[in-house]
């Protein structure tokens, strides 16, 4: 069988399971054989592996028939090139960033990238990059957008604006988009910075006068990285900086990227200017990770530890957590130092036993009962919570329960203003960012969100 009939038995495929099963499963598969009636299927990871025979054989099986091959038996193999293999399209040679330096005669031998030491790498970790990242539902079109900018800086989407809740992978992304350019260009200028770094340096550069190095240093970037946008927020002087600095980019038609854990329309006191440049590429909604995505990627971590996870283990631990990336990892971790220490194999009981009694996993809690709980709390109905009333008595609970929806439940702020009742998903902007600067100088805020929230996860 040749490889064109193995993918349209992924065109079929394709049609018949949801596109995130797909993605997760199927996506990085190629044929390795066929002989004798036996079909040897390559795929990634051993989770893969399993979930392919014992839930997708008989859906191959079929599919293999209608494409006019009936193999008796359907073998898989762990192919490890296959983790996250490009897609086709986008692995045809690379185009160069420009460079300044005049000489690009090296860049044709692209060996490691370990060694350099080029200034113009500060800020990447060699960590992160797209072999290691698991594409799944709510990230697959930020990779894309991502290995296109990668492969093609400054011409498409610019700038890349990423944004999404705590821990689902933006700087992950952001720094692969970095390391990928200095793979392809060992003399790319690339800059990856955080937001707070960038205003910092800004603030000390007009302190001590060095503005001009500042700003040189900057413009200078054939891509600018720029991570956790929502801190530049009532930073007036730096958003003039970094407006001058973006317009300069831009023009040269440099790549820009750059990471908010919301969408720039909702990121408060943003310059209108700032705004409207933001619009001019393309914005993209990171989602919390599915199910599949995050057994994809436990089990992926554990490989790379070398450790075996049964699937049990690894659906324990995806239904454990079910936003937070970070998290989820840490718990993994956990997890594996435990055992690793007593020489145990992980199971779940042990599983549960260590990670189990965590409290705030957000995995039992609904909305509905986090503004019960809250409401509860201060002695309010339902009712009131959510209806029209704006006495200070309900708009204190009611923004407390808004800002438990986003702190617990990540939830957007659109559906957290429906959790209660409001039209207006500004109003639980404000909220929320209300009741964040009273925690940070009211102790007395935090012992009630704390008091409600051991309530919530008893
Ligand atoms: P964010 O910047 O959105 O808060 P990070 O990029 O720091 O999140 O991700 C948190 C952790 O989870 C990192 O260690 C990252 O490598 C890992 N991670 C996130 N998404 C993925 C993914 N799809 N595949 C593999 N690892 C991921
Ligand atoms: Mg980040």
């Amino acid at each position: 069988m040749q490889d064109h009939v193995w993918q349209a038995v992924l065109g079929e495929i394709e049609l018949s399971v949801t596109r995130a099963s797909y993605v997760t499963w199927f996506k990085n598969t190629r044929l390795i054989s066929q002989e004798n009636n036996s079909v040897v299927i390559g795929v990634p990871n051993v989770f893969i592996k399993q979930q392919l025979e014992t839930k997708f054989t008989d859906l191959i099986k079929t599919t293999l028939q209608n494409n006019g091959i009936s193999p008796k038996q359907i073998e898989y193999k762990i192919h490890s090139g296959l983790v996250n293999k490009r897609p086709k399209e986008e692995s045809q040679p690379a185009l160069h960033v420009e460079t300044p330096s005049s000489s690009t005669s090296g860049s044709t031998t692209q060996k490691t990238t370990s060694s350099l030491t080029h200034k113009y790498r500060q800020g990447l970790n060699e960590r992160y990059t797209f072999d290691n990242f698991i594409v799944g539902s709510g990230n697959e079109l930020a990779h894309a957008a991502c290995q296109a900018v990668a492969l093609n800086p400054g011409k498409k989407y610019n700038p890349l604006f990423l944004y999404g809740g705590v821990g689902i992978g933006k700087t992950h992304l952001l720094q692969a988009v970095g390391n990928e350019v200095m793979k392809q260009n060992k003399n790319a200028h690339v800059v990856y910075v955080s937001t707070e770094q960038f205003v910092q340096e800004f603030i000390d550069a007009v302190r001590y006068k060095k503005n001009t190095d500042f700003a040189g240093y900057y413009r200078n970037a054939d891509v600018l990285i720029i991570d956790d946008m929502q801190f530049i927020a009532g930073k007036d002087k730096t958003q003039e900086e970094f407006f001058h600095t973006f317009n300069a980019l831009h023009q040269a038609n440099k790549q820009i990227i750059i990471s908010s854990d919301k969408p720039p329309k909702d990121i408060p006191t943003l310059e209108e200017r700032l705004r409207s440049r933001f619009a001019w590429g393309m914005s993209i909604d990171m989602q919390n990770p599915d199910f599949e995505t995050r057994c994809a990627i436990i089990q992926t971590k554990a490989s790379d530890s070398d450790a075996e996870l049964s699937q049990e283990v690894v659906a324990y631990l995806a239904e454990l957590v079910e936003s937070n990336i970070r998290e989820l990892e840490g718990a993994l971790n956990q997890l594996l130092a435990f055992c690793e220490m007593r020489g145990l194999t992980p199971d779940v009981q042990i599983a549960k036993t260590l990670l189990g009694s965590v409290k705030s996993r957000p995995k039992h809690v609904s909305a509905k009962q986090v503004v019960e709980r809250t409401a509860k709390y201060f002695d309010v109905s339902m009712d009131e919570i959510i209806g029209p009333k704006r006495d200070k008595d309900i708009v204190v609970p009611r923004q407390i329960a808004m800002y438990m929806l986003r702190s617990e439940l990540h939830l957007s702020f659109p559906k957290i203003a429906r959790e209660l009742g409001r039209k207006d998903h500004t109003t639980a902007i404000h909220s929320v960012e209300k009741i964040e600067r009273e925690l940070a100088f009211d102790p007395s805020v935090k012992d009630v969100i704390e008091t409600i929230k051991e309530r919530l996860y008893a």
